[in-house]
């Protein structure tokens, strides 16, 4: 085929996938319009997970009738006029591309009535050609309908998934606005039910309790940075300033999934500042699991480049060490304080004196709750080192008792006889900890793991995205017992793998490991280690269906009893279930 410039209706649907990849992208983006636009309500609803039909309506200032039309064309936009204007972005939308995508891969109605002006007006488009322009009754402000979206582009409308989960998606991106903007009254409404409502009071505590629930709110304590002194200041400084809440030591997730930042209340992905948040709370993590936390950061924007990636979700910072920082100090000021100050009693109070630059703060009326709070400290919280001290002794106490091994069930499960009733072990978790645990402590002896060298170097092709994923992580897969070689294109020459794998089909354990990289992706450092060398524990261990000898499942327990932490496997999951024998007796009808 010769080379030929894309007709626009084309290039249009292309550069839509950039933005535009599911309902929840189209719902971020007219929420950001709405709030982009001053609005103090959104009100977002979806039908079949926003497949069907998604409408976003707002109070904000609304959009001349005169300027409709404008708006769903490409590249055009109110919010930036000059190129120099991108090295300071006050304002979440700037690309001016998200309604002209949109309008390019569904049916977008956009009706809106200026503040200034009498009536509302409304733009039909269908496959990005306006189809109707009408005169209508609107109140001030703008509602959007967005219906059969990718009606012309099948692929991206067989990608979508069931509208459980698209409606899943759309739901964390209005509670991470409802996050952002505790000063906008949210609300979530999905095939005709309420899914989430935020009261819009701008106090950070009552919209983290919106979108978690009380229960949890009580678990969290707020962020301190004690350096920043914010009377002083009437502009974002160039100094990052942070605030929000973050949960206490006793209160883990599974995932980083909890941890989200907002810069300039824009929600941003920073695998770094995830790292600074897990190093904060240092060792009182347990293996695995995450804080959730909910970190402000305002910064001049003139310290940020956000016109990286089309969805605006990654930064650049000019200096991402002092940002850095400032998170882990702020978490960490809040985690050591936080034997006492719950989440209830801190009230956001906006500081005063401290105001957004004009540009911005004339389309956010109330702009005051960007302002952080600074709780004081109370005097008798415990040191960092008492909280650790508190934790040692607990987990002591959790340590299990010696135990006699009676038999096994099912070949997946060890019973075994304490001393104080009936212990089952589930025979895969077990290993698995134990295993983890060795590895673990040789990694820290020796500073990587013990290999076996193959007889036979083993040749395996990769594809791309692996063969990325080996080149960035090469020194950490050595540190893990792991040589790998580069053989050709895209195939590499594994020579040695874990010892403790050495039994195993190297080609499926790398495939195993690239596999357990990808899922980690939201880890860096330290972190990723551990989260591999679980994989990797995983893979070693033996399996349920195993059918074990008597001396071998005495010497699985033995290794678990001598656990540091013997109740979890390294993914979290239960190895043992105790039945007490006051249990059986109730049981058994002996009491
Ligand atoms: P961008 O947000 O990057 O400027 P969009 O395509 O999202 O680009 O929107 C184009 C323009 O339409 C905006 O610059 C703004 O002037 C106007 N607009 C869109 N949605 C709204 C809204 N909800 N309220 C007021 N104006 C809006
Ligand atoms: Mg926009």
């Amino acid at each position: 085929m010769p080379i030929r410039i894309l007709p626009p209706e084309v290039a249009d649907r292309i550069a839509a996938g950039e933005v535009v990849e599911r309902p929840a992208s189209v719902v971020k983006e007219l929420v950001e319009n709405a709030l982009d636009a001053g609005a103090t309500y959104v009100r977002v609803e979806i039908t079949e997970g926003g497949r069907r039909l998604i409408r976003v309506s707002d109070n904000g200032c609304g959009i001349p009738a005169a300027e409709l039309p404008l708006a769903v064309r490409r590249h055009a936009t109110s919010k930036i006029t000059t190129a120099e204007d991108l090295a300071a972005i006050y304002t979440l939308g700037f690309r001016g591309e998200a309604l002209a995508a949109i309008a390019s891969v569904a049916r977008l109605t956009l009706t809106s009535r200026y503040r200034e002006e009498h009536a509302g007006a409304r733009v039909v488009v269908e496959g990005g050609h306006i189809v109707r322009q009408e005169t209508v009754g609107h109140p001030i402000g703008t509602t959007v309908v967005v219906e059969h979206l990718f009606f012309n582009t099948p692929a991206r409308r067989k990608f979508l998934k069931a509208p459980r989960t698209e409606a899943g998606h759309v739901q964390r991106v209005v509670t991470r606005y409802a996050l952002a903007f505790p000063e906008v009254r949210f609300a979530l409404v999905s095939d005709g039910r309420i899914a989430f409502q935020s009261p819009g009071t701008g106090r950070l505590a009552d919209a983290v309790t919106a979108v978690y629930g009380a229960d949890v709110a009580r678990e969290l304590v707020p962020l301190a940075d004690e350096e920043v002194q914010p009377e002083t200041e009437d502009v974002l400084s160039s100094v990052p300033r942070i605030w929000g809440y973050t949960s206490k030591p006793s209160y883990t997730r599974p995932n980083a999934q909890s941890i989200l930042f907002f810069l300039n209340k824009r929600w941003i992905t920073d695998r770094a500042l995830v790292q600074a948040v897990v190093q904060a709370y240092h060792t009182l993590l347990p293996t695995g699991r995450y804080p959730l936390s909910v970190v402000h950061i305002a910064l001049d924007p003139r310290q940020v480049d956000v016109n990286v990636h089309p969805a605006k979700a990654e930064v650049r910072f000019r200096e991402p060490r002092v940002v850095f920082t400032a998170v882990q100090r702020a978490v960490r000021a809040a985690v050591t304080a936080s034997s006492g100050t719950p989440l209830g009693p801190v009230e956001t109070t906006p500081v005063s004196g401290w105001t957004l630059p004009a540009s911005w703060a004339e389309r956010q009326r109330s702009a005051g709750s960007l302002a952080p709070s600074f709780p004081s400290l109370s005097e008798d919280t415990p040191t960092q080192g008492e909280l650790i001290a508190q934790k040692d002794t607990s987990s002591r106490a959790t340590l299990l008792p010696l135990l006699r091994v009676v038999g096994q069930v099912g070949g997946a499960y060890i019973v075994a006889e304490g001393p104080d009733g009936l212990y089952l072990i589930d025979q895969h978790a077990a290993h698995e900890r134990v295993l983890y645990e060795k590895l673990m402590a040789e990694r820290e002896r020796a500073g990587q793991l013990p290999s076996q060298h193959l007889l036979d170097p083993i040749p395996i092709t990769v594809d791309s995205d692996q063969g990325s994923l080996l080149a960035a992580h090469r020194e950490m897969l050595h540190r893990l017992g792991f040589v790998i070689e580069v053989f050709g294109e895209s195939t590499y020459l594994v020579r040695a793998v874990p010892a403790v794998l050495s039994g195993q089909h190297p080609a499926q354990v790398l495939e195993d490991v690239l596999e357990g990289l990808r899922d980690a992706r939201d880890l860096v450092g330290e972190q990723l280690e551990r989260a591999i060398v679980a994989r990797i524990c995983k893979r070693a261990a033996v399996k349920a269906g195993q059918v074990l000898s008597d001396e071998e499942m005495r010497s699985l327990v033995r290794e678990l009893e001598a656990c540091q932490v013997p109740h979890t496997c390294p993914h979290g999951r239960p190895t043992i279930w105790h039945i007490s024998a006051a249990d059986l007796a109730k049981r058994f009808g002996r009491t």
